[in-house]
């Protein structure tokens, strides 16, 4: 196979297993520049689930290199990946156990806080300093609750004076940043607006305000914040059409080519019978490596610069394109997804066709897939 590969050498250079994800980390650099230059706040790049499954490490650098000045991420695991690998930048981490705060402080990590009992874990760890106190503000997921928000900030002013802990940031999350309509993200605004005055009230003087995700930076006018937690839109899921660039492309080969009469039917249950004779080829990546088996009846790959319909079930390390009366050889690249500039389907079309968000696409990436990383031309 190898030698039929380079015969085929494709246009962009062929991948060495039977399937690889490759990031353009000049992708992720721009993105963070392009909200860099519509948003005065300063960018917390999201990086968990692995940067939405395109390798965290790597993105983190690169996010940093263009100017994001703190990290994000969900888990503790997560947070201390990044320190081990030397990045130094604040993160804050908003999911953790109360067993894992001392390797948190250990690792210089803020955590995030939303009631006094969390507080209570918090202080009697030592090593961790910084928190940001967390407002509900109608999300109604973490944070808290309005009416127990003076509490809390009054007990973590008593804390921050005894020196047992510095509140760093304080914050919430928007339920409807992705609206074009921001009433909703106002008035989540304005109850923070409310929930910092308050924090000033109790003596706390937090050097963070961020409310914003990547849709809601754009949607809402928010000067009292400094940061926007920018995810989304780091891996170029444009969900306002702001010129992101996809970061990722997922790419196969064919891995066997056969003619099948027409009557022939194809993959489990033959749900697929050809009314023709026709070329098939055989795409080694199934969904165990998160290509969406919800996705068959609409699927498409390119191949030699075309869509071939994805025909048949998708199987947990497999599926059938086809190629009607192309001559396609084995080895030929073939591209799951991209930026879609060439004509290729795009991370976005797959959650269209799989009735989900490109999020899950690109979360949903297996460890079998390995990811290679490359510096864009464009
Ligand atoms: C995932 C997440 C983000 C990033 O949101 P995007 O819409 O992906 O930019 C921001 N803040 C919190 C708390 C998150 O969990």
């Amino acid at each position: 196979m190898t030698l039929v590969q380079s015969r085929h050498r494709p246009a962009a250079r062929g991948i060495t297993g039977l399937s690889e994800a490759v990031v353009d980390l000049s992708a992720v650099r721009d993105n963070v520049r392009n909200f860099r230059k519509r948003v005065p706040q300063g960018v917390l790049a999201v990086v968990k689930a692995d940067a939405f499954g395109h390798g965290a490490v790597p993105v983190a650098r690169s996010a940093v290199e263009a100017g994001a000045t703190w990290l994000g991420v969900a888990h503790a695991d997560e947070a201390l990946q990044l320190r081990a690998a030397g990045l130094t930048v604040p993160i804050l981490t908003w999911l953790y156990d109360a067993t894992e705060l001392m390797l948190l402080g250990d690792m210089d990590v803020d955590v995030s806080v939303s009631t006094v009992a969390e507080l209570q874990h918090v202080v009697s760890i030592p090593s961790v300093h910084y928190v940001h106190l967390k407002l509900d503000t109608g999300l109604h997921r973490a944070g808290s609750a309005p009416d127990q928000w003076i509490e809390l900030t009054r007990t973590a002013a008593h804390y921050e004076a005894l020196g047992a802990v510095t509140v760093r940031g304080i914050w919430s999350h928007l339920s409807h940043g992705d609206s074009a309509d921001a009433v909703q993200s106002r008035r989540q605004l304005q109850l923070l607006r409310t929930g910092v005055g308050l924090t000033h009230r109790a003596g706390l003087r937090p050097s963070v305000v961020h409310l914003a995700n990547s849709a809601g930076a754009i949607t809402l006018d928010a000067p009292d914040t400094n940061l926007v937690r920018i995810g989304a839109g780091l891996y170029g899921i444009d969900e306002l059409g702001i010129g992101l660039r996809p970061a990722m492309r997922l790419l196969s080969k064919l891995t066997q080519v056969r003619r099948i009469r027409a009557g022939e039917g194809v993959s489990y249950g033959h749900d697929f019978v050809a009314d023709r004779d026709t070329t098939i080829g055989l795409v080694p990546i199934g969904y165990a490596d998160g290509v969406p088996r919800a996705a068959v009846r609409q699927a498409s790959v390119q191949c030699r610069g075309v869509r071939m319909p994805v025909i048949g079930r998708i199987a947990m390390d497999q599926f059938v394109v086809d190629a009607g009366d192309l001559t396609v050889e084995p080895g030929e690249p073939v591209t799951i997804f991209g930026d879609g500039f060439h004509g290729e389907p795009t991370a976005a079309e797959w959650a269209e066709w799989s009735g989900t968000i490109p999020h899950e696409i690109y979360c949903g990436i297996g460890s079998r897939v390995r990811r290679s990383y490359e510096e864009g031309t464009r």
